[in-house]
């Protein structure tokens, strides 16, 4: 259940156990075959450290901040030590905050909720829908698709340069492409935002799993990331950085935990004052198995050590893009070109082939799982494919017509931590 599966020869390093590896499918054709993963865009397959790990803390969880129990204690010092496990593996400045949440999407919509009264945003119309949408209650300003990473700092500039002087902005942008798999310029990105007094969110679900992240660095104000990307199971995520903000904010969920003391006035209506730090915004009982899933993969991935990570990883993208050029009919989307600095992210069209029915014979006659459609980024592959926007569909959209551009297209996606 690895890349060299399908791509075998040389590998750089050797990759960490994945549960369920060698997983057998069955083909239309008849027999079984040992199952290709190459959707990890989506989901990464979990890591086997991560399954031991989480597995060997089951039969003891409790309940976190809330028992003077043995268990609730044990579960409340591996949730904050969960915590700290995700600042140092984001290299977060010491005031900073990790909050864990559900996913990438629920930690943008965790920022939007808290941005300051007049906040405009600023945002590429060229991500991710989670990256996209959340922001829709604040000014927005959507930037065209840049066609270098050059062009999208300038379109920043230019941007930031017509806002409002005084009052709060932010930026929110994704470090790796989910469809092209491209790297955005986000140090270049984050101090034009800078320069500009407004404040920047890093999108990192596409390159967590893929590259270091150092939010001093980067220089990025927050950080969103997915545990089932990073080779962690579903269910939780990450918002790590500035405090201000989140402060200040009403509680993204109102409920226990988030509330420090609830009184009632003598006209009967309640009195509630809310905790400041990561728990004003984590109401409810926490999923504690989903962080400590996600510190246990950010710690399997630092000791394997990103340097030998990225190296394989970059031999499997030459492989796979070498194979791809070999059939002409292939067409592979790119904002920024082919020199372009990427991670295992591959999208491309098959001339004469409709993209949905293309993947659906990876997976049926060839156990090769991808995914295919628009990727949750609709205005991004419209403009890599060319298409009219009212035409087509996220998946199983219809047949092109001989000589019309392709309606949706085929993702590949791995990475070299399995
Ligand atoms: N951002 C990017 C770049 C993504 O690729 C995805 C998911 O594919 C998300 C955000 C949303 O992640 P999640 O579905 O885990 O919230």
């Amino acid at each position: 259940m690895s890349v060299s599966a399908v791509a075998p020869g040389r590998s750089v390093c050797a990759p960490l156990p994945v549960l369920g590896r060698d997983v057998t499918v069955p083909l239309v054709t008849g027999g079984e075959v040992t199952y290709a993963a190459l959707d990890y865009a989506a989901s990464a397959p979990a890591l086997q450290r991560v399954w031991d790990d989480v597995a060997a803390y089951a039969p003891y969880y409790g309940s976190v901040h809330r028992g003077a129990g043995y268990l609730s204690q044990l579960s409340t010092e591996l949730f904050e030590s969960s915590r700290r496990t995700v600042a140092e593996f984001l290299d977060c400045r010491p005031d900073d905050e990790v909050i864990f949440t559900r996913s990438t999407t629920d930690s943008l919509n965790l920022l939007a909720r808290a941005l300051p009264a007049g906040c405009q945003v600023f945002v590429f119309a060229t991500e991710h829908h989670a990256s996209l949408l959340p922001w829709r209650d604040a000014r927005v300003t959507y930037l065209d698709a840049p066609r270098s990473p050059g062009q999208a700092v300038d379109a920043l500039e230019r941007a930031l340069a017509l806002r409002e002087p005084h009052g709060p902005a932010l930026v929110c942008v994704t470090g790796a492409s989910n469809v092209t798999g491209e790297l955005w310029p986000v140090t270049e990105l984050a101090a034009a935002a800078h320069a500009h007094g407004a404040r920047i969110v890093l999108d990192a679900a596409q390159l967590a799993p893929h590259h270091p992240v150092s939010v001093r660095d980067l220089d990025v104000d927050w950080v969103a990331f997915s545990g089932h990307k990073l080779y962690a199971p579903f269910g939780a995520g990450v918002l790590a950085g500035r405090t201000d903000w989140l402060h200040e904010a009403e509680p993204y969920l109102a409920g226990g935990g988030a509330s420090r003391r609830v009184t009632r006035r003598d006209d009967g209506s309640l009195d509630v004052e809310w905790h400041c730090g990561a728990a004003r915004h984590e109401a409810g009982s926490p999923n504690v198995i989903g962080a400590y899933a996600i510190a246990s993969a950010c710690k399997a991935l630092t000791e394997a050590g990103f340097d030998a990570l990225v190296e394989r990883e970059q031999h499997l993208i030459r492989r796979v893009r070498a194979g791809l050029a070999e059939v002409p009919e292939v067409k592979v989307l790119s904002l920024f070109g082919d020199d372009a600095p990427r991670v295992g992210v591959i999208s491309f069209v098959v001339e004469g082939f409709n993209s949905s029915r293309f993947a659906a014979a990876l997976s049926a006659e060839w156990g090769i799982g991808v995914r295919d459609g628009l990727f949750c980024a609709h205005p991004l592959v419209r403009t890599l494919l060319g298409t009219d926007p009212e035409t087509q569909g996220e998946c199983g959209a219809p047949e092109a017509a001989p000589g019309e551009a392709s309606l949706n297209a085929v993702r590949v996606s791995f990475g070299a931590g399995t």
